[in-house]
């Protein structure tokens, strides 16, 4: 069933994320404080709202691909906002990588108002967002969740339900935390190897045949940082904030979080020296700068 679906934020992700809705079928009405992404949007079809209000006022689903908490909390809930336009029965969906307690709030917040809301952060980056191959991690009443099947569908590859409101936050922190622990870990790791010694080509082999190996190391790191280009992708800013979120959560639940905490800490130098732009993966180059050594293939 094609359905109206209003769109907040049509950033990186957002835009292309659009694009795949509209080339499903449905109607998109569209909203971000940019106007350039909306110009190419309406050029594709789609109508462009003033606000997010207006965007969400004749929508059946309304979806927010926003930065931040604070970016999420303003646009569903603050002035000309989604919660202003929004009508009962329509289900929000909230794509952004948050704070799973901010998100559980606003959840309660448009339930009392009579709208459901899922979390349903995603992994797979701008590339998966423009091919409709996202990971999409949802967390919210699994009814809901069955009803939205087609539209996360029409965006990603792998759909997974994961529980209650904030469980799609939390299941994507914990998949960030362990993203920014290996570039880290991988950096300092291979670097000690090649400054011993050995060919970059010869560790390499030998850690993706052995124990050692990681998905960041063996798919990512391989088309892109040991080839030394270290332009996103993924951005070191986005990974400092999802482990910041990781941080939060941690404190929250009374959680020891060493190496994770440790791991914030170097991305936060990582933003210091000014690399929050670059690919998180800037974490081998950093090391091959330290040490006058290099990690090429
Ligand atoms: P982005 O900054 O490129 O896009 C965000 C968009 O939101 C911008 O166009 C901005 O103008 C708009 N915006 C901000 N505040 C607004 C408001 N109040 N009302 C309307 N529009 C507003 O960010 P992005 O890279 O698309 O990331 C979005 C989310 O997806 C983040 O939470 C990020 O962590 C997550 N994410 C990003 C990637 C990635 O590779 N970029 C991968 C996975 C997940």
């Amino acid at each position: 069933m094609k359905k109206v679906i209003g769109f907040v934020g049509v950033g990186t992700m957002g835009k292309p994320m659009a694009f795949n809705l509209i080339k499903a079928g449905h109607q998109l009405v569209v909203y971000d404080i940019n106007p350039k992404p909306l110009e190419e949007l309406k050029q594709g079809g789609a109508t462009v709202a003033k606000s997010g209000a207006e965007a969400a006022s004749g929508a059946e689903i309304v979806i927010t691909m926003l930065p931040k908490s604070e970016h999420v909390e303003a646009a569903i809930l603050g002035g000309q906002g989604v919660i202003e336009g929004v009508k009962p029965g329509t289900v929000v969906i909230d794509m952004s990588t948050i704070d799973p307690s901010v998100s559980k709030r606003i959840a309660g917040i448009l339930d009392s108002k009579g709208v459901k809301m899922l979390d349903a952060p995603v992994t797979g980056g701008e590339t998966g967002a423009q091919a409709g191959t996202l990971t999409i991690i949802v967390g919210g009443n699994e009814d809901v969740y069955k009803q939205c099947l087609d539209i996360f569908n029409a965006m990603g590859k792998n759909v997974f339900y994961c529980g209650p409101n904030g469980n799609g936050e939390i299941v994507k922190l914990i998949n960030n935390l362990f993203g920014g622990i290996h570039a880290m870990s991988t950096a300092e790791a291979l670097a000690l190897g090649v400054k011993a010694g050995v060919d970059f080509k010869v560790l390499y082999d030998v850690i993706c045949a052995g124990t050692g190996a990681t998905n960041f190391m063996k798919m990512y790191c391989a088309i892109k940082a040991f080839k030394g280009d270290f332009e996103p992708g993924f951005m070191a800013e986005l990974m400092h904030k999802d482990l910041g979120l990781a941080v939060t959560l941690a404190k929250e639940k009374e959680v020891p979080l060493l190496i994770g905490a440790l791991t914030y800490q170097m991305f936060t130098r990582l933003m210091a020296e000014g690399l929050g732009k670059k690919d998180f993966s800037i974490t081998i180059k950093t090391f091959e700068d330290l040490l006058d050594i290099k990690m090429k293939l």
